[in-house]
């Protein structure tokens, strides 16, 4: 018997890395998925895999930031599987960039897609859950919890996602909605995101600024493997399944008094 056999998840940003990797995940335990992204091609893939493991799964494009989306997503969710109880704010851009530099355009898209989302899905899982329970997971980062050269405007949106959901959760407890919200903050995570990010600053910034930003990590170059190396004490990026595994924990009757909280899955990144 899986962790969360009988439930339905919701998982934006389903297309790739740890979106994709929670898929596997809370498909293995059990829930049906209902995977979203913008990224269609990726989508069919993360469905291949599910599928090609016995799991249960539909896919959906969907711009998180479209407030109409929203509850369309949930509706047909409900008709394909009945109605869901977990929702995965996993969807998220990071558009790094140095402060002095930064465009306001950049900044208004950052907290559109990493934090506005998360106050939609939230707003949409609490109309649909409330009364049922359910639980809610929003994807920070440690970016959320400290800060990082060259990622303000992110850092913003991470921090946003933590306090957001930690007025979220006591909101949902005292109405007895019985929905808890948590959120959860990786470290260097092995995704495309993280290799993007790291592209962009360095065709952003000369060599100087970059030897600036990272003299502090010890690796000497705009290298994402060698940064996340340097980063970690476990001396690696983690993968996208170390981070799938604490959701499905979240998302389980197992962490049923659990709501509120950063959880954070890092290699031991921010213990030092
Ligand atoms: P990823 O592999 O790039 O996956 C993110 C997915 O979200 C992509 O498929 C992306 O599509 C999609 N997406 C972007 N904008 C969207 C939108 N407006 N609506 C719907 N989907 C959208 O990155 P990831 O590492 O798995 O990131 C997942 C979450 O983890 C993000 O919130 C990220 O900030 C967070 N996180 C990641 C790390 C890390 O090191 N990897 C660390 C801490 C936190 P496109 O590829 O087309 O943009």
């Amino acid at each position: 018997m899986g962790q969360i056999d009988g439930k339905v998840a919701i998982i934006t940003g389903a297309g790739s890395g740890i979106g994709r990797a929670c898929a596997q995940v809370l498909a293995r335990e059990g829930a049906a998925i209902m995977a979203t992204d913008i990224d269609t091609d990726g989508l069919t893939e993360t469905a291949r895999l599910v599928d090609s493991a016995g799991g249960r799964i539909t896919t959906r494009h969907q711009d998180v930031v479209d407030e109409a989306a929203w509850d369309t997503v949930f509706a047909e969710t409900e008709a394909a599987f009945g109605a869901p109880s977990i929702l995965v704010n996993n969807a998220g851009i990071a558009i790094a960039g140095a402060l002095a530099d930064y465009s306001l355009e950049d900044w208004r898209l950052q907290m559109a897609v990493n934090v506005d989302s998360v106050f939609l899905g939230t707003r949409a899982a609490m109309r649909a859950m409330s009364g049922r329970g359910g639980s809610i997971i929003n994807i920070s980062s440690v970016a959320g919890l400290r800060g990082a050269a060259g990622a303000s405007a992110y850092c913003t949106s991470k921090g946003a996602v933590r306090l957001f959901t930690k007025a979220a959760a006591v909101e949902c407890a005292q109405l007895g909605t019985g929905i808890r919200v948590n959120s959860v903050h990786p470290g260097i995570i092995d995704t495309p995101i993280w290799q993007k990010s790291i592209t962009r600053m360095t065709e952003a910034m000369d060599a100087d600024r970059i030897a600036a930003l990272t003299a502090h990590s010890g690796a000497n170059q705009m290298d994402a493997d060698m940064i996340a190396a340097q980063s970690s004490p476990m001396g690696r990026a983690g993968r996208p399944e170390e981070v799938a595994e604490l959701v499905l924990f979240l998302a389980s009757d197992a962490s049923s008094y659990i709501s509120g909280q950063e959880h954070v899955v890092d290699g031991a990144m921010t213990a030092r």
